[in-house]
């Protein structure tokens, strides 16, 4: 049986990745294999910090395999309110 998810993109995005140094915790590489699971929260904005999601995203180190989780805060807009 095929579950057919509908991805209802009706929000406008824009993303701001935050420009953290990702790196692996036990070797120290910047390489990474592929993005898998993520999993994103909800942030509550203030001024300083206007961010909306936070996604979590797993990734394993390219060299050593060590499987860590990058952060991801974002800004999302969409058009509902208004
Ligand atoms: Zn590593």
């Amino acid at each position: 049986m095929t579950a057919k998810v509908q991805n209802i993109n009706r929000a406008k995005v824009t993303v701001h990745t935050f420009g953290d140094a990702r790196r692996c915790p036990t070797c120290g590489s910047t390489q990474r294999g592929k993005y898998g699971h993520s999993r994103t929260s909800r942030l509550t904005p203030t001024k300083l910090e206007p961010w909306t999601h936070l996604v979590a995203r797993r990734c394993k180190c390219a060299k050593c395999e060590t499987p860590r989780i990058d952060y991801f805060r974002e800004i999302r807009t969409d058009d509902q309110s208004n």
